[in-house]
Protein backbone atom coordinates (compact mmCIF):
# COMPACT_ATOMS: atom_id res chain seq x y z
CA UNK A 1 0.00 0.00 0.00
CA UNK A 2 1.69 3.26 -0.97
CA UNK A 3 1.14 6.88 -2.17
CA UNK A 4 1.19 7.17 -6.34
CA UNK A 5 1.88 10.22 -7.48
CA UNK A 6 2.13 11.78 -11.14
CA UNK A 7 4.20 14.81 -12.07
CA UNK A 8 3.64 16.27 -15.36
CA UNK A 9 3.60 12.70 -17.11
CA UNK A 10 3.60 12.94 -20.65
CA UNK A 11 3.69 10.42 -23.75
CA UNK A 12 4.28 11.71 -26.91
CA UNK A 13 4.04 9.84 -30.54
CA UNK A 14 6.42 12.35 -32.99
CA UNK A 15 4.24 15.68 -32.39
CA UNK A 16 1.06 13.39 -31.15
CA UNK A 17 0.36 13.13 -27.33
CA UNK A 18 -0.99 10.41 -26.31
CA UNK A 19 -1.33 12.05 -22.92
CA UNK A 20 -0.09 15.52 -22.08
CA UNK A 21 0.88 16.82 -18.61
CA UNK A 22 -0.69 14.84 -15.85
CA UNK A 23 -0.77 15.58 -12.71
CA UNK A 24 -2.53 12.63 -9.92
CA UNK A 25 -2.06 11.85 -6.56
CA UNK A 26 -3.49 9.11 -5.21
CA UNK A 27 -3.46 8.40 -1.80
CA UNK A 28 -2.77 4.97 -0.22
CA UNK A 29 -5.86 2.81 -0.24
CA UNK A 30 -7.98 5.38 -2.78
CA UNK A 31 -9.42 4.30 -5.84
CA UNK A 32 -8.92 6.46 -8.72
CA UNK A 33 -11.08 5.79 -11.80
CA UNK A 34 -9.40 7.04 -14.95
CA UNK A 35 -12.72 7.79 -17.28
CA UNK A 36 -12.93 9.26 -21.08
CA UNK A 37 -13.59 8.32 -24.37
CA UNK A 38 -11.83 5.56 -26.53
CA UNK A 39 -8.81 6.98 -27.38
CA UNK A 40 -8.10 9.99 -24.73
CA UNK A 41 -5.31 8.48 -23.02
CA UNK A 42 -6.60 5.84 -20.22
CA UNK A 43 -4.37 3.11 -21.00
CA UNK A 44 -1.45 4.96 -22.15
CA UNK A 45 -1.30 6.99 -18.48
CA UNK A 46 -1.97 3.17 -16.96
CA UNK A 47 0.78 1.59 -19.00
CA UNK A 48 3.33 4.24 -17.51
CA UNK A 49 2.53 3.40 -14.23
CA UNK A 50 3.06 0.14 -14.76
CA UNK A 51 6.06 0.47 -17.03
CA UNK A 52 5.01 -1.03 -20.06
CA UNK A 53 5.28 2.64 -21.98
CA UNK A 54 8.16 4.97 -21.50
CA UNK A 55 6.96 8.11 -20.35
CA UNK A 56 8.80 11.16 -22.82
CA UNK A 57 8.47 13.44 -19.49
CA UNK A 58 7.52 13.17 -15.92
CA UNK A 59 7.70 11.32 -12.94
CA UNK A 60 6.42 8.61 -11.59
CA UNK A 61 6.28 8.00 -7.89
CA UNK A 62 5.47 4.95 -5.46
CA UNK A 63 5.39 5.26 -2.25
CA UNK A 64 7.43 8.70 -2.71
CA UNK A 65 10.09 6.92 -4.39
CA UNK A 66 10.80 7.49 -8.54
CA UNK A 67 10.06 4.95 -9.78
CA UNK A 68 9.95 6.34 -13.59
CA UNK A 69 12.42 4.34 -15.26
CA UNK A 70 12.39 1.18 -13.38
CA UNK A 71 11.43 -1.53 -15.34
CA UNK A 72 7.49 -3.19 -14.86
CA UNK A 73 8.84 -6.37 -12.67
CA UNK A 74 11.01 -3.94 -10.70
CA UNK A 75 7.85 -1.68 -9.54
CA UNK A 76 5.16 -2.94 -6.78
CA UNK A 77 2.19 -2.54 -9.02
CA UNK A 78 -0.05 -5.09 -10.33
CA UNK A 79 -1.90 -5.00 -13.37
CA UNK A 80 -5.12 -6.54 -14.36
CA UNK A 81 -5.75 -6.81 -18.76
CA UNK A 82 -9.23 -6.21 -20.02
CA UNK A 83 -8.70 -9.85 -21.83
CA UNK A 84 -7.43 -11.50 -18.59
CA UNK A 85 -4.02 -12.61 -20.38
CA UNK A 86 -3.91 -15.62 -18.49
CA UNK A 87 -1.16 -18.11 -19.81
CA UNK A 88 -3.87 -20.54 -21.51
CA UNK A 89 -1.70 -23.67 -20.72
CA UNK A 90 -0.80 -23.61 -17.10
CA UNK A 91 -3.58 -24.20 -14.30
CA UNK A 92 -5.25 -21.57 -12.36
CA UNK A 93 -2.48 -22.11 -9.49
CA UNK A 94 0.38 -21.97 -11.62
CA UNK A 95 -0.93 -18.86 -13.38
CA UNK A 96 -0.47 -17.44 -10.20
CA UNK A 97 2.57 -18.87 -9.28
CA UNK A 98 4.21 -17.96 -11.95
CA UNK A 99 5.24 -14.11 -11.16
CA UNK A 100 6.44 -15.53 -7.53
CA UNK A 101 8.53 -17.93 -9.37
CA UNK A 102 9.86 -14.95 -11.45
CA UNK A 103 10.70 -13.15 -7.77
CA UNK A 104 12.25 -16.65 -6.94
CA UNK A 105 9.82 -16.65 -3.67
CA UNK A 106 10.21 -19.98 -1.80
CA UNK A 107 8.69 -23.05 -2.78
CA UNK A 108 6.28 -23.47 0.59
CA UNK A 109 5.81 -19.62 0.75
CA UNK A 110 4.54 -19.10 -3.23
CA UNK A 111 1.86 -22.52 -2.21
CA UNK A 112 0.76 -20.25 0.56
CA UNK A 113 0.48 -17.04 -1.09
CA UNK A 114 -1.29 -18.61 -4.18
CA UNK A 115 -3.75 -20.60 -2.05
CA UNK A 116 -4.52 -17.06 -0.17
CA UNK A 117 -5.22 -14.83 -3.18
CA UNK A 118 -7.90 -17.81 -4.68
CA UNK A 119 -9.37 -17.49 -1.51
CA UNK A 120 -9.83 -13.55 -1.58
CA UNK A 121 -11.47 -14.23 -4.70
CA UNK A 122 -13.36 -17.23 -3.78
CA UNK A 123 -11.69 -19.46 -6.22
CA UNK A 124 -9.34 -22.01 -4.21
CA UNK A 125 -11.74 -24.94 -5.57
CA UNK A 126 -10.74 -24.27 -8.86
CA UNK A 127 -6.59 -23.93 -8.52
CA UNK A 128 -6.24 -27.11 -10.88
CA UNK A 129 -8.73 -26.06 -13.80
CA UNK A 130 -7.22 -24.80 -16.92
CA UNK A 131 -8.30 -21.07 -18.16
CA UNK A 132 -10.86 -22.50 -20.47
CA UNK A 133 -12.20 -24.59 -18.02
CA UNK A 134 -13.85 -21.62 -16.30
CA UNK A 135 -15.89 -18.83 -17.22
CA UNK A 136 -15.38 -14.97 -17.76
CA UNK A 137 -16.37 -13.80 -14.90
CA UNK A 138 -13.97 -16.42 -12.70
CA UNK A 139 -11.37 -16.01 -15.14
CA UNK A 140 -11.26 -12.46 -14.23
CA UNK A 141 -10.97 -12.98 -10.86
CA UNK A 142 -8.38 -15.69 -11.95
CA UNK A 143 -6.47 -12.20 -13.43
CA UNK A 144 -7.16 -9.85 -10.21
CA UNK A 145 -5.79 -13.09 -7.69
CA UNK A 146 -2.72 -13.20 -9.98
CA UNK A 147 -2.10 -9.47 -9.77
CA UNK A 148 -2.78 -9.30 -5.93
CA UNK A 149 -0.64 -12.48 -5.36
CA UNK A 150 2.63 -10.84 -5.30
CA UNK A 151 1.56 -8.13 -3.06
CA UNK A 152 1.63 -4.86 -4.79
CA UNK A 153 1.78 -1.09 -3.78
CA UNK A 154 -0.67 -0.19 -6.59
CA UNK A 155 -3.08 -2.27 -8.41
CA UNK A 156 -3.50 -1.20 -11.65
CA UNK A 157 -6.83 -2.03 -13.41
CA UNK A 158 -7.92 -1.84 -17.34
CA UNK A 159 -11.49 -2.17 -17.92
CA UNK A 160 -11.39 -5.19 -16.10
CA UNK A 161 -15.27 -5.77 -16.78
CA UNK A 162 -15.61 -5.02 -20.19
CA UNK A 163 -15.89 -8.36 -21.46
CA UNK A 164 -18.34 -9.73 -19.01
CA UNK A 165 -22.06 -9.64 -19.49
CA UNK A 166 -24.26 -7.05 -17.73
CA UNK A 167 -25.62 -9.04 -14.35
CA UNK A 168 -22.05 -10.45 -14.06
CA UNK A 169 -20.39 -7.02 -14.58
CA UNK A 170 -22.27 -5.73 -11.30
CA UNK A 171 -21.47 -8.66 -9.10
CA UNK A 172 -17.73 -8.51 -10.17
CA UNK A 173 -17.58 -4.77 -9.74
CA UNK A 174 -19.14 -5.08 -6.27
CA UNK A 175 -16.13 -8.23 -5.38
CA UNK A 176 -13.35 -6.05 -6.76
CA UNK A 177 -14.73 -2.72 -4.80
CA UNK A 178 -14.89 -4.75 -1.24
CA UNK A 179 -11.86 -6.12 -1.99
CA UNK A 180 -9.64 -3.64 -2.84
CA UNK A 181 -11.51 -1.65 0.23
CA UNK A 182 -10.61 -4.54 2.23
CA UNK A 183 -7.05 -4.94 1.33
CA UNK A 184 -7.09 -1.10 1.58
CA UNK A 185 -4.99 -1.41 -1.50
CA UNK A 186 -4.12 2.21 -3.84
CA UNK A 187 -6.35 1.20 -6.70
CA UNK A 188 -6.16 3.10 -10.55
CA UNK A 189 -8.73 1.63 -12.72
CA UNK A 190 -9.53 2.62 -16.13
CA UNK A 191 -13.20 2.47 -17.78
CA UNK A 192 -15.37 4.74 -20.16
CA UNK A 193 -18.13 3.42 -18.60
CA UNK A 194 -19.58 6.34 -16.56
CA UNK A 195 -21.83 4.18 -14.25
CA UNK A 196 -19.07 2.17 -13.53
CA UNK A 197 -16.88 4.88 -12.83
CA UNK A 198 -19.40 6.56 -10.44
CA UNK A 199 -20.28 3.07 -8.14
CA UNK A 200 -16.53 2.45 -8.15
CA UNK A 201 -14.47 5.45 -7.57
CA UNK A 202 -13.49 7.42 -4.34
CA UNK A 203 -12.05 9.80 -6.93
CA UNK A 204 -12.81 10.56 -10.64
CA UNK A 205 -10.52 11.87 -13.39
CA UNK A 206 -12.35 12.90 -16.70
CA UNK A 207 -9.99 12.49 -19.79
CA UNK A 208 -9.99 13.84 -23.32
CA UNK A 209 -7.78 14.07 -25.79
CA UNK A 210 -5.19 13.13 -23.84
CA UNK A 211 -5.43 15.57 -20.85
CA UNK A 212 -7.21 15.63 -17.69
CA UNK A 213 -10.01 17.53 -17.80
CA UNK A 214 -11.16 17.32 -14.24
CA UNK A 215 -10.53 15.47 -10.68
CA UNK A 216 -13.17 15.50 -7.90
CA UNK A 217 -15.52 12.74 -6.43
CA UNK A 218 -19.09 11.79 -8.02
CA UNK A 219 -20.69 14.60 -6.63
CA UNK A 220 -18.12 17.44 -7.45
CA UNK A 221 -18.35 16.22 -11.25
CA UNK A 222 -21.79 15.99 -11.66
CA UNK A 223 -22.63 19.45 -10.05
CA UNK A 224 -19.75 21.66 -10.67
CA UNK A 225 -18.50 20.21 -13.98
CA UNK A 226 -15.54 22.48 -15.38
CA UNK A 227 -16.62 22.71 -19.18
CA UNK A 228 -19.16 21.06 -21.37
CA UNK A 229 -17.51 17.67 -22.40
CA UNK A 230 -17.42 17.08 -18.56
CA UNK A 231 -21.22 17.52 -17.87
CA UNK A 232 -22.05 15.22 -20.93
CA UNK A 233 -19.89 12.95 -20.15
CA UNK A 234 -20.63 12.73 -16.39
CA UNK A 235 -24.34 12.08 -16.03
CA UNK A 236 -27.13 13.05 -18.85
CA UNK A 237 -27.67 16.49 -20.04
CA UNK A 238 -29.93 18.22 -22.62
CA UNK A 239 -28.37 21.25 -24.04
CA UNK A 240 -29.87 24.08 -25.01
CA UNK A 241 -27.77 26.75 -27.20
CA UNK A 242 -27.69 30.43 -27.75
CA UNK A 243 -26.22 33.56 -26.59
CA UNK A 244 -25.34 34.01 -22.68
CA UNK A 245 -25.40 37.79 -21.29
CA UNK A 246 -26.21 38.40 -17.62
CA UNK A 247 -27.55 34.96 -16.05
CA UNK A 248 -29.75 34.49 -19.46
CA UNK A 249 -29.14 32.27 -21.80
CA UNK A 250 -31.30 33.63 -25.31
CA UNK A 251 -31.46 30.27 -27.55
CA UNK A 252 -31.73 30.26 -31.09
CA UNK A 253 -35.40 29.24 -30.81
CA UNK A 254 -35.81 32.27 -29.09
CA UNK A 255 -36.45 31.17 -25.51
CA UNK A 256 -34.56 33.10 -22.75
CA UNK A 257 -32.82 30.71 -20.36
CA UNK A 258 -32.10 31.53 -16.41
CA UNK A 259 -28.50 29.81 -15.47
CA UNK A 260 -25.41 29.77 -13.53
CA UNK A 261 -22.02 30.67 -14.43
CA UNK A 262 -20.64 30.52 -17.81
CA UNK A 263 -19.15 33.95 -19.56
CA UNK A 264 -21.41 35.91 -21.70
CA UNK A 265 -21.23 34.93 -25.32
CA UNK A 266 -21.87 31.72 -27.63
CA UNK A 267 -23.07 29.52 -24.20
CA UNK A 268 -24.78 25.95 -23.84
CA UNK A 269 -26.44 25.41 -20.55
CA UNK A 270 -26.75 21.54 -19.25
CA UNK A 271 -30.25 20.87 -18.09
CA UNK A 272 -29.87 17.44 -15.74
CA UNK A 273 -33.15 15.23 -16.92
CA UNK A 274 -34.06 14.48 -13.18
CA UNK A 275 -34.01 18.42 -12.66
CA UNK A 276 -36.96 19.00 -15.21
CA UNK A 277 -40.74 18.67 -14.05
CA UNK A 278 -43.07 18.06 -16.76
CA UNK A 279 -46.92 19.05 -15.89
CA UNK A 280 -50.22 19.81 -17.93
CA UNK A 281 -50.11 23.19 -16.12
CA UNK A 282 -47.02 25.55 -16.21
CA UNK A 283 -44.74 24.28 -12.91
CA UNK A 284 -43.79 27.11 -10.56
CA UNK A 285 -40.01 27.25 -11.43
CA UNK A 286 -37.33 29.80 -12.75
CA UNK A 287 -38.10 28.55 -16.10
CA UNK A 288 -40.72 27.47 -17.00
CA UNK A 289 -42.03 26.84 -21.05
CA UNK A 290 -44.69 25.51 -23.08
CA UNK A 291 -44.32 22.56 -25.35
CA UNK A 292 -44.77 19.46 -27.13
CA UNK A 293 -44.55 16.04 -25.90
CA UNK A 294 -42.07 14.11 -28.82
CA UNK A 295 -41.47 11.07 -27.47
CA UNK A 296 -41.87 9.02 -24.17
CA UNK A 297 -39.69 6.40 -23.09
CA UNK A 298 -41.05 3.99 -20.28
CA UNK A 299 -38.30 2.52 -18.15
CA UNK A 300 -39.66 1.28 -15.25
CA UNK A 301 -38.19 2.92 -12.35
CA UNK A 302 -38.66 6.12 -14.34
CA UNK A 303 -40.23 7.45 -17.44
CA UNK A 304 -38.03 9.91 -19.87
CA UNK A 305 -39.65 12.81 -21.49
CA UNK A 306 -38.68 14.48 -24.60
CA UNK A 307 -40.19 17.45 -24.73
CA UNK A 308 -39.87 20.07 -27.91
CA UNK A 309 -39.76 23.65 -26.81
CA UNK A 310 -38.79 25.36 -29.87
CA UNK A 311 -38.10 24.44 -33.70
CA UNK A 312 -34.54 24.71 -32.68
CA UNK A 313 -34.71 23.17 -28.50
CA UNK A 314 -35.32 20.12 -27.11
CA UNK A 315 -35.44 19.37 -23.50
CA UNK A 316 -35.27 15.36 -22.12
CA UNK A 317 -37.29 14.89 -18.25
CA UNK A 318 -36.92 11.49 -16.40
CA UNK A 319 -39.69 11.71 -14.30
CA UNK A 320 -40.11 9.03 -11.19
CA UNK A 321 -42.43 6.27 -12.13
CA UNK A 322 -45.12 7.30 -9.62
CA UNK A 323 -48.18 4.74 -8.92
CA UNK A 324 -51.19 5.72 -10.81
CA UNK A 325 -49.76 9.25 -11.45
CA UNK A 326 -49.74 10.90 -15.30
CA UNK A 327 -48.36 9.71 -18.17
CA UNK A 328 -47.40 12.15 -20.75
CA UNK A 329 -47.93 10.88 -24.26
CA UNK A 330 -46.66 12.18 -27.67
CA UNK A 331 -48.03 14.96 -28.97
CA UNK A 332 -49.53 16.27 -25.57
CA UNK A 333 -49.22 20.21 -25.05
CA UNK A 334 -47.35 20.30 -21.41
CA UNK A 335 -44.77 22.56 -19.96
CA UNK A 336 -41.73 21.79 -18.69
CA UNK A 337 -39.78 23.82 -15.74
CA UNK A 338 -36.43 23.88 -14.25
CA UNK A 339 -34.09 25.94 -11.74
CA UNK A 340 -31.98 28.33 -12.97
CA UNK A 341 -28.81 26.58 -10.87
CA UNK A 342 -28.66 24.75 -14.38
CA UNK A 343 -25.18 25.40 -15.36
CA UNK A 344 -24.03 27.33 -18.81
CA UNK A 345 -20.50 26.52 -20.41
CA UNK A 346 -18.96 28.58 -23.37
CA UNK A 347 -20.11 26.87 -26.14
CA UNK A 348 -16.79 25.74 -27.84
CA UNK A 349 -17.20 21.89 -28.12
CA UNK A 350 -19.10 20.35 -30.64
CA UNK A 351 -20.22 17.26 -28.61
P1 LIG B 1 -9.50 3.00 -25.34
O1 LIG B 1 -10.61 3.19 -24.35
O2 LIG B 1 -10.00 2.89 -26.75
O3 LIG B 1 -8.53 1.94 -24.96
P2 LIG B 1 -7.69 5.01 -24.31
O4 LIG B 1 -8.29 6.21 -23.70
O5 LIG B 1 -7.18 3.97 -23.41
O6 LIG B 1 -8.71 4.39 -25.36
P3 LIG B 1 -5.04 5.07 -25.37
O7 LIG B 1 -4.98 3.63 -25.71
O8 LIG B 1 -4.28 5.54 -24.21
O9 LIG B 1 -6.54 5.53 -25.26
O10 LIG B 1 -4.57 5.89 -26.66
C1 LIG B 1 -4.50 7.29 -26.68
C2 LIG B 1 -4.11 7.76 -28.07
O11 LIG B 1 -2.75 7.41 -28.32
C3 LIG B 1 -4.93 7.13 -29.17
O12 LIG B 1 -5.23 8.13 -30.11
C4 LIG B 1 -4.02 6.08 -29.75
O13 LIG B 1 -4.28 5.88 -31.11
C5 LIG B 1 -2.65 6.70 -29.53
N1 LIG B 1 -1.61 5.66 -29.36
C6 LIG B 1 -1.57 4.70 -28.42
N2 LIG B 1 -0.49 3.92 -28.56
C7 LIG B 1 0.19 4.37 -29.64
C8 LIG B 1 1.40 3.99 -30.32
N3 LIG B 1 2.13 2.97 -29.88
N4 LIG B 1 1.76 4.72 -31.39
C9 LIG B 1 1.03 5.77 -31.81
N5 LIG B 1 -0.12 6.18 -31.22
C10 LIG B 1 -0.53 5.51 -30.16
Amino acid sequence: MARLQLEGLSKRYNEFYAARDIHLDVAEGEMLVLLGPSGCGKTTTLRMIAGFVEPSEGVIRIGGEDVTWHPPWKRSTGLVFQNYALFPHLTVARNLAFGLEMRRVEKSEIDRRVHDALAMVRLDHLADRLPRQLSGGQQQRVALARALVVRPDVLLLDEPLSNLDAKLREEVRIEIRALQQRLGITTVMVTHDQEEALSMADRLVVMKEGEVRQIGSQQELYERPVDRFVASFVGRSSFLRGRLADGILRTEGGLEVRCSDGPNGPAAVAIRPERVTVAREAPSAENVFPGEVEHVSYLGGSIDVRVRLSPKDVVVAQMPNVEGGWLPQAGDRVHAGWSASAKAFADTETE
